[in-house]
C-alpha cells in the first residue's frame, strides 16, 4: 500500500539584486545606503521547498544592505 502525504505550505521567494540608483534610509537600523532592489512572489509550496503555484503577483522589494530588512514598494 502506498501512502501519500503532502505537506502544503506557502513561502515567499525573492530573487534578483539590483542596486537602487538613489540612497534610502532604513527605518529599522537607520542606515543611509544604497538598497538592493529585489523581486519576489509568494508560492504555494510542497514539502516547504518546491514552489507549485504562485499566489501573488510579482512584488518589488527593497532590501537594507546592513540589517537585511525588506521593504515592499508601493506599486
Ligand atoms: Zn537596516
Amino acid at each position: 500500500m502506498i501512502a501519500f502525504f503532502f505537506i502544503i505550505g506557502s513561502h515567499f521567494f525573492s530573487w534578483g539584486s539590483q542596486p537602487v540608483p538613489n540612497q534610502m534610509k532604513c527605518g529599522k537600523c537607520g542606515t543611509v545606503d544604497t538598497f538592493a532592489k529585489k523581486q519576489g512572489m509568494r508560492f504555494i509550496t510542497l514539502f516547504f521547498i518546491i514552489p507549485v503555484l504562485p499566489i501573488s503577483g510579482i512584488k518589488e522589494l527593497m532590501q537594507c544592505p546592513v540589517c537585511g530588512t525588506k521593504y515592499q514598494t508601493k506599486s
